[in-house]
């Protein structure tokens, strides 16, 4: 495998959650007291592994951590110094550059954790709410309720965490009822400086695609997803955040540069179980099961599971994509190339989807509705 060098940004997963989620497909094991000294002889030996095989030299300063899951609040506070040493005996964390994000749930977040990972460097708190409605939350299997969610955003702000970001899920099936104007309303109180909304997807074997084939739950439905992207989006931007990308919101300053090395397509290195990485030109993904993962690094066979080159047509439909996603779009001189080609960014201007501001052409809320689509076409187009 050939790559250009060392990356600037690591994300680090955490396979473990206290229990699984009934809409979730991620790489996770259920564990009350996960096997943290473990992960973390797992994740030293997979370091060492891409180092030695790419031949780099260690102490660069990273851009950007990220360590998501998974749940990392179960790891406490030793098992983020852990991964602390771990990284730093190959990368420089500087405490004045790096932006250390970690994901926590709030039902295994406290004071004292928020206090730790903060003197351990982190610096960036993503909060796994989800919801601000007791039914919603109930209904999600998740472990808190409103009043911890809540009280978890203080606890982080009162531990020095400048930076929180708060998850919203939204397309829920339509049995379950959900005022989300007012649900919006208490997210913008908690005044956290970003907030990233996901879509419920239903993954194959999981217990709620298997409930809706039964035909316990109904199917979510796209007029219902439509209907609350475009209400989410309407009122985090009145509320004084800037939608940056077609899920994240930011106050100004706010916005996770972790985030941007993906819409960017630089170099990010990823470790853990499932973890998918990206060294150009070269986009690996690492095996799926940590018990699988953990023999794979034990027995000397290394964390991938698989690996593939991107070519220069794949390339340019990526930053078509990315730069759609993003509010920095497309540049003219990209668009005309790749109008060329038999695109109908045109058309799709006039269609309300995509619009040309600032000198650069973006995606419109209903433009970001239609990524799919958009990009489907783009791919055909490629094609013919
Ligand atoms: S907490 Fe998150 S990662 Fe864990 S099972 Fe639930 S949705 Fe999946």
């Amino acid at each position: 495998m050939s790559t250009e060098g060392p990356p600037r940004s690591l994300y680090v997963h955490f396979p473990f959650c206290a229990h699984r989620c009934h809409y979730c497909d991620f790489s996770v094991q259920r564990a009350s007291d996960p096997p943290v000294s473990r992960w973390l002889a797992a994740i030293e030996v997979e370091l060492a592994w891409w180092f030695e095989r790419n031949g780099w030299d260690p102490g660069d300063t990273l851009d950007t951590i990220f360590v998501g899951g998974g749940t990392p609040s179960l790891m406490g506070p030793a098992g983020m110094e852990g991964l602390a040493s771990r990284i730093s005996a190959w990368f420089r964390i500087d405490p004045a550059h790096t932006e250390w994000t970690a994901e926590a749930n709030p039902a295994s977040f406290d004071a004292h954790l928020g206090s730790s990972w903060r003197a351990t460097g982190v610096n960036r708190l993503s909060l796994g709410v989800q919801a601000l409605d007791d039914a919603v939350l109930t209904w999600l299997g998740r472990l808190h309720d409103r009043r911890r969610a809540a009280e978890a955003v203080t606890e982080a702000m009162d531990a020095g965490f400048e930076r929180v970001s708060v998850d919203l899920i939204f397309g829920l099936p339509p049995e379950v009822k959900r005022d989300l104007g007012a649900e919006v309303e208490a997210a913008a109180a908690l005044d956290v400086s970003h907030l990233s909304l996901y879509g419920l997807t239903v993954e194959p074997r999981t217990p709620l695609a298997e409930w809706i084939r039964l035909g316990r739950v109904g199917a979510p439905d796209e007029e219902r997803y439509a209907d609350e992207y475009r209400l989410l989006s309407r009122d985090l931007r009145a509320a004084g955040y800037e939608q940056y990308e077609v899920s994240n919101f930011a106050r100004p300053g706010a916005q996770c540069r972790h985030n941007w090395s993906y819409w960017n397509r630089t170099s990010y290195l990823a470790l853990g179980p499932s973890a998918h990485g990206f060294l150009p030109p070269i986009r690996s993904w690492n095996v799926f099961r940590w018990d699988r993962y953990e023999r794979a690094l034990q027995t000397g066979r290394g964390p991938l599971e698989g690996w593939e080159r991107v070519g220069p047509e794949e390339e340019e439909l990526e930053r078509i994509w990315l730069g759609l996603r993003t509010n920095r779009g497309l540049t003219p001189d990209f668009v005309r190339k790749v109008s060329s080609d038999g695109l109908r960014l045109d058309d799709w201007a006039d269609a309300g989807w995509l619009e040309e501001r600032n000198g650069r052409w973006m995606a419109t809320i209903e433009g970001w509705l239609r990524l799919d689509a958009i990009a489907a076409e783009l791919a055909g187009a490629e094609r013919a």
